[in-house]
């Protein structure tokens, strides 16, 4: 409804290979569009072509999501972009954009942290109020619960993101990119019969994927030509043993937060056999499970809308010679005054 008194905010997401524009107003999805960089099989995502990828769409994108939203420059009251964490090149080519809206437009501009995003976007969407959150996408894996005006990380991964363990399997395996890798060895996962014993590397609250990748790597190579196991097998032993670890380290910050609300975002958070199995944790634990599906868990530019939303109400601004990007950017740099 144009004219409303409440801020709508627009958010620019493009800190990895998906390029978002996103309007929030008052706990709305008004507008989502989204685009994906896409790669051949074998293959990942360079910094400077994703960038470049980015800048073709993102004018089309903001045009799509005003028209979507039903409103013009004037009403929105403020433009969010992802300040990181981050590839730097996708990072800084979104921000320019912003900051040249936010300018001629004449509106304030938020710097949000991305993996605040994902956390206030599954808030919204599920309803979940104090939730441990597990974060796993192709760029971070990190098992978060809230405390003090601080989004506290409980573990994380100590090497690689769970996702791009993911990714980079698909890519030794040739398996297609499109829509993504991990949709695709999910599907595949399904059709596996065999369990390959792969290495279990929890290490306190800690996770480590780099050693499974290089050891399934390896084993990939010979077992799949002595026929020992099909691609199937390694795509389902994969998952239920990353996933297993995964379970593992959000149940134990779980018990140890007292936390009756598990929350899974980040884009490994739509695959179903994670979310299935961290609904058995959660039930046998007497706790509630929440996820979304790929249109908010997956990178989008609502989350970074929403998370400035939040923000914006609560006061915070960026001001122009403060809104540089910064690939690393941990979550709980960020002071959350925004919640009680
Ligand atoms: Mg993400």
């Amino acid at each position: 409804m144009p004219g409303s008194t409440m801020p709508a905010v627009l958010g620019f997401e493009g800190s990895a290979n998906k390029i978002g524009v996103g309007i929030v107003r008052d706990g709305t999805v008004l507008a989502n569009p989204r685009r994906t960089y896409v790669t051949p099989p074998g293959t990942g995502f360079l910094p400077g072509d994703t960038a470049r990828h980015h800048r073709a769409v993102i004018l089309d994108l903001l045009e799509e999501a005003l028209t979507e939203a039903g409103l013009t420059s004037q009403d929105i009251d403020c433009v969010a972009y992802t300040k990181g964490p981050g590839m730097g090149a996708p990072l800084a080519s979104v921000a320019v954009v912003a900051r040249t809206v936010a300018q001629l437009w004449n509106k304030p501009l938020l710097g949000v942290n991305h993996c605040i995003g994902h956390i206030e976007m599954g808030r919204l969407i599920t309803g979940a109020t104090n939730p441990t959150v597990l974060y796993v996408s192709g760029g971070n894996t990190q098992v978060i619960a809230y405390s003090e005006h601080r989004y506290r990380i409980f573990g994380e991964t100590i090497d690689i993101a769970v996702g791009n363990c993911l990714d980079r399997f698909a890519r030794v395996l040739k398996i297609s990119n499109d829509p993504s890798p991990g949709y695709n060895i999910e599907q595949m996962a399904k059709r596996g019969k065999k369990l390959v014993e792969l290495p279990y590397t929890v290490k306190g609250m800690d996770v480590s994927f780099s050693g499974i990748l290089s050891f399934i790597e390896d084993a990939a190579q010979r077992m799949l030509a002595t026929g020992e196991c099909t691609p199937e097998d390694l795509c389902f032993s994969l998952q239920e043993t990353v996933f297993a670890m995964l379970v593992e380290i959000t149940e134990r910050a779980m018990a140890h937060c007292g936390s009756e609300e598990a929350l899974i975002v980040g884009g490994v958070g739509c695959n179903m056999r994670l979310q299935e199995m961290m609904e058995t944790m959660c039930q046998e634990r007497g706790a509630r499970l929440f996820a979304t599906d790929e249109r908010f868990c997956i990178d989008n530019g609502a989350m970074i809308a929403q998370a400035g939303w939040e923000m914006f109400q609560a006061g915070h601004r960026t001001h122009l010679s403060d809104s540089g990007v910064t690939q690393r950017y941990r979550t709980d740099e960020v002071e959350v005054t925004w919640r009680d």
